[in-house]
């Protein structure tokens, strides 16, 4: 048996003949049904997956590979495949299958990437649990009694549990690295713009980006390499040059750190959380960056701000899923409308109709000036107070999230409480900016902590380099 450490690895030990592609995805077809009770795969492509193997292996002997041969990549059940079926974990997409690859597909599948099959997650990307999907929850291996995070619970998990190398995640509000410190993984979001995201089933468009869930940041860097760019698809993708990530990544320069002290004298926070950002910083001035306290006094208005942008643009998002062009249709329809009504009604979760609700309602002509617009307001003022922020200093650092991974049931009746989940996640895309997540200690519950860092707009590379470093401990 493979034991996978890090792509570069693989890529030389598959050179030597150690492994072969059709081994690697034997093991990970064994392992995803070893595991199925995690319930992080929703769908396992096996046959287009043996195919790619077989076709790999040839490559690699002629010498003609690409970058990410061998490895073994999982996608959110968001992320379109053409041929294979997309669900957003969705009983209203029920056997719609991708018409067209997105565009990180498209670049993965050039470098030779092995597409294992599609990963469960919260419907439509809505929730911090992995416990709003049609498809049952997924499973934390690392206790079972818990949530694995959300919404990318799937990717997560099944990177944590070794099914797969390395998995493809969505952000909108910390879906990548809420999850990722949820497992003790490495989660990144890109900034806005950096990585296209054609081919992504929309949530909140202004927020979304895809980006990768891994076991180390020098994978992270490699995946960001080759699914960032310019996209002809995308008009909101980026002409910045991608820069050599995987090269940058070896930077060894003293930064300028802040720390948002509400973030670290938050009401909510866990005390070992607390504890183990404030070890790491004791830690980053140790080896020579400043470290200082800054003062944030919009914490209190990220999470609401995020909420009332992201369901007004779901509601626009989610409104072409009629039960006429995609995927489910209500049998107890009579007519267009019922059709309509129905499928919608019976079609959607209750997290989802939720959120419709709430964006239709932000948006309704009584409403609009109060909330709406409002929102787009307060979003410039935390934009603007992050970048003034980030203009004099390197990185902001918080928590990745106020606690460790929470048990089933603790927060799914109160939908307040599983939103104040995101509080330091969503700033980064309330702004637009950077961010990655990376594993911070253990809790004494057992579970894995996680540290964030944000950036400035397109410093992915100086991320890389600074989380690359960040012991785990
Ligand atoms: N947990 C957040 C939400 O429920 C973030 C979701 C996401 O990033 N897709 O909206």
């Amino acid at each position: 048996m493979y034991s996978f450490s890090n792509i570069i690895t693989l890529q030389a030990d598959l050179k030597a003949g150690k492994t072969s592609c059709t081994a690697l995805v034997e093991q990970a077809i064994a392992a995803i049904a070893e595991k199925k009770h995690l319930n992080a795969f929703i769908e396992v492509f096996e046959a287009s997956a043996k195919e790619l193997a077989k076709k790999t292996d040839d490559k690699i002997k002629m010498g003609t590979a690409g970058r990410l041969a061998g490895v073994v990549i999982g996608l959110k059940d968001n992320i379109c495949y053409k041929g294979h079926k997309v669900s957003a974990s969705s009983k209203i997409l029920e056997g719609f299958e991708s018409l067209y690859s997105s565009t990180v597909v498209e670049k993965i599948l050039a470098e030779d990437a092995i597409i294992i099959g599609r990963l469960n997650c919260d419907e439509f990307a809505m929730g911090s649990s992995n416990e709003n999907s049609a498809f049952g929850n997924v499973l934390n291996p690392l206790n079972e009694k818990f949530v694995p995070g959300g919404s990318s619970g799937g990717s997560a998990v099944a990177v944590a549990a070794n099914l797969c190398h390395v998995t493809l995640g969505s952000d909108t509000g910390g879906s990548i690295r809420q999850p990722a410190s949820f497992t003790g993984t490495v989660g990144f979001k890109p900034t806005y713009g950096r990585v296209s995201r054609y081919g992504l089933i929309a949530y909140a468009s202004s927020f979304d980006q895809i980006g990768p869930i891994t076991k180390t940041v020098d994978d992270a860097a490699i995946i960001l390499e080759i699914i960032s760019g310019l996209d002809k698809n995308d008009n909101t993708s980026s002409s910045k040059k991608v820069e050599n990530y995987s090269k940058e990544i070896l930077t060894d320069k003293k930064y300028k750190i802040a720390y948002l002290k509400e973030c670290v004298e938050a009401e909510g926070l866990d005390p070992e959380v607390k504890a183990a950002v404030l070890k790491q910083m004791e830690w980053l001035k140790s080896q020579g960056h400043t470290v200082e306290a800054v003062n944030f006094p919009y914490l209190e208005y990220l999470v609401p701000t995020y909420y009332v942008l992201t369901t007004a643009e779901a509601s626009s998002n989610l409104s072409r899923f009629d039960g006429m062009h995609f995927g489910f249709r209500s049998k107890n329809a009579t007519d267009l409308e019922s059709t309509y009504k129905k499928s919608r009604a019976e079609g959607f979760g209750k997290e989802v109709k939720r959120r419709i609700m709430l964006g239709t309602f932000v948006l309704s002509a009584g409403y609009y000036d109060a909330y709406y617009s409002k929102g787009q307001k307060v979003r410039r003022v935390i934009r603007d107070k992050t970048n003034e922020i980030l203009k004099n200093f390197d990185f902001i650092l918080t928590p990745s999230t106020p606690g460790t991974a929470f048990e089933f049931g603790k927060n799914s009746a109160d939908p307040i409480k599983m939103y104040l989940e995101d509080i330091f996640t969503v700033q980064a895309n309330i702004a637009g900016i950077p961010a990655i997540s990376v594993p911070c200690g253990k809790h004494s519950n057992g579970l894995p902590m996680g540290l964030q860092l944000m950036a400035g707009y397109f410093e992915e590379a100086k991320l890389l380099s600074l989380a690359a470093k960040i012991p785990n401990n």
